[in-house]
C-alpha cells in the first residue's frame, strides 16, 4: 500500500527512517500538527515498521505476514484508543466501523469519525474504562510473540484521564510502544507530552497533496491543481472535495454570494438563520470553504495563464472575478477568518453569519466595478 510509504511528509518519514535505522526509536511517540497533515497515516506507517516481523534497516519490509495483517489494521497487537460517544463504549466494540472508516479515508477528522459512527453532534471522549480496558490488553503476552503498538487518535480528548496511562507510558511493558496522534498538543497532559518523543506535521505541501490526489486517489489530472489549491495544506479537506462530499458547499456558496450581491436583507436574514442552525463543525467547514473560494476569486485575477481559470461549473468566480475590484477581496478574507475563529465560541452563529453577511455586503459595495452594467 502506498500510502504507508508516502503519507505526504516526505521529511518526517526520512526523520523516521533514521531514528529506525539507528536503532533509537523511544517507547512513546506523540505526533502533532495541523488537521489534515497526515499524521494518522504516520502514525499508522511507524505502527507497521514497528509490527514487522523482518524489518530492513528498521523499516517495514512490506512483505511478511505480519505487515500484510498491519497494512489492513488487522493486526492484533496493533491496538487503538479512540474518542468514543457515551461512557461505557469500548474503543473493541468500534474497531469494526473504525478499520472501514480508516481504509476509506486516512485523512478523517472527529467529526467524520462520530458521522461515521451516527453520533455526530454528540459529545465524545476518550473514556476511563476504556484505557483500563486497552492498559489491561496491552499488559499481556503479544498475540504473535512480537512488538505490541497502542496508537491513541487524538490524544486531547484524554484530557486529565490521561494520568491513568502514564505509569505504563513511564514503564512500558516489554516490546510495547504508544503513538499518539493529536492535532491540539497543548491539550495532552505535559507529564504525558514531557515522556515522549514528539514530532510535529508541518501542513502539507501542496504538491504532495498534488501528488496524492493524483497517484492515490486516481484524480483526474486536470481536476486535481484546482482540488489542491482549495485544500489549503489541507489532505483531509483536498480527500473530501476530491470526493464530493464537500462539493455541495458550492451551491450554498452561490446562493449567500447571489444574496449578497443582490443586497436583499432578507434573504441575507434567512440564508443565515439556516447556516446558523447546522452542526458548528459543517459550519466550520463552510467558512473554510469559503475562505478557498475568495482565495480563488485572487488567484484568478492573479493568473496569467488563463488556460487554467477555474470557469468549468464555477460561473460565481467568474461573475466575481469581473464585477469587483481586486482591493475589495483581501478584507472579505479577513472577515471569514475571524468568523470561522468565532464560529467554535460563538453561541448564536446565526446573528454571526448575518453580521458578515452585512459586512461583506458593503465592502463589494464599496468595491464594485462602476464601467460594467449587468
Ligand atoms: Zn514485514
Amino acid at each position: 500500500m502506498a500510502l504507508l510509504d508516502h503519507f505526504g511528509q516526505p521529511a518526517v518519514r526520512q526523520q523516521l527512517d533514521t531514528i529506525l535505522s539507528g536503532g533509537r526509536l523511544p517507547h512513546a511517540i506523540l505526533m502533532y500538527g495541523e488537521p489534515g497533515s497526515g499524521i494518522l497515516p504516520g502514525a499508522i506507517s511507524l505502527a507497521n515498521d514497528i509490527l514487522c516481523t523482518s524489518p530492513q534497516q528498521g523499516k517495514a519490509c512490506r512483505n511478511c505476514p505480519s505487515c500484510n495483517r498491519a497494512a489492513k489494521n488487522i493486526h492484533p497487537d496493533l491496538h487503538f484508543l479512540l474518542p468514543l460517544a457515551g461512557a461505557k463504549s469500548l474503543t473493541e466494540e468500534f474497531l469494526g466501523p473504525w478499520r472501514e472508516a480508516i481504509s476509506t479515508n486516512p485523512w478523517l477528522d472527529v467529526f467524520q469519525w462520530t458521522q461515521f459512527c451516527e453520533v455526530e453532534g454528540k459529545q465524545v471522549d476518550i473514556h476511563k474504562e476504556d484505557i483500563q480496558h486497552v492498559t489491561a490488553d496491552l499488559s499481556l503476552q503479544a498475540f504473535e510473540g512480537g512488538n505490541k503498538v497502542l496508537v491513541i487518535w487524538m490524544a486531547q480528548f484524554l484530557a486529565r484521564e490521561g494520568n491513568r496511562l502514564l505509569k505504563m507510558i513511564e514503564e512500558p511493558p516489554e516490546q510495547t510502544y504508544f503513538i499518539l496522534v493529536t492535532n491540539q498538543r497543548e491539550q495532552v497532559l505535559p507529564t504525558i507530552r514531557s515522556r515522549c518523543m514528539q514530532l510535529y506535521f508541518p501542513p502539507m505541501e501542496q504538491d504532495e497533496i498534488l501528488r496524492l490526489l493524483v497517484e492515490e486517489y486516481k484524480v483526474d489530472r486536470n481536476a486535481a491543481p484546482l482540488i489542491a489549491r482549495q485544500s489549503v495544506n489541507n489532505m483531509g479537506r483536498a480527500f473530501s472535495l476530491a470526493h464530493n462530499t464537500m462539493m455541495n458547499f458550492k451551491d450554498e456558496m452561490a446562493s449567500w454570494f447571489r444574496a449578497i450581491i443582490a443586497r436583499k436583507g432578507h434573504e441575507l436574514g434567512s440564508w443565515s438563520t439556516k447556516m446558523g442552525s447546522q452542526e458548528k463543525e459543517e459550519q466550520k467547514q463552510f467558512a473554510l470553504y469559503s475562505i478557498a473560494f475568495v482565495r480563488n476569486i485572487l488567484w484568478a485575477l492573479s493568473a496569467r495563464d488563463h488556460a487554467d481559470f477555474p470557469v468549468e461549473g464555477n460561473e460565481m468566480i467568474k461573475y466575481l472575478h469581473q464585477h469587483y475590484d481586486p482591493q475589495a477581496w483581501h478584507p472579505v478574507i479577513q472577515c471569514l477568518q475571524s468568523g470561522y475563529e468565532k464560529i467554535s465560541r460563538n453561541a448564536n452563529t446565526k446573528l454571526l453569519w448575518l453580521a458578515m453577511s452585512v459586512s461583506i455586503k458593503n465592502q463589494l459595495a464599496a468595491y464594485r466595478l462602476q464601467h460594467i452594467n449587468s
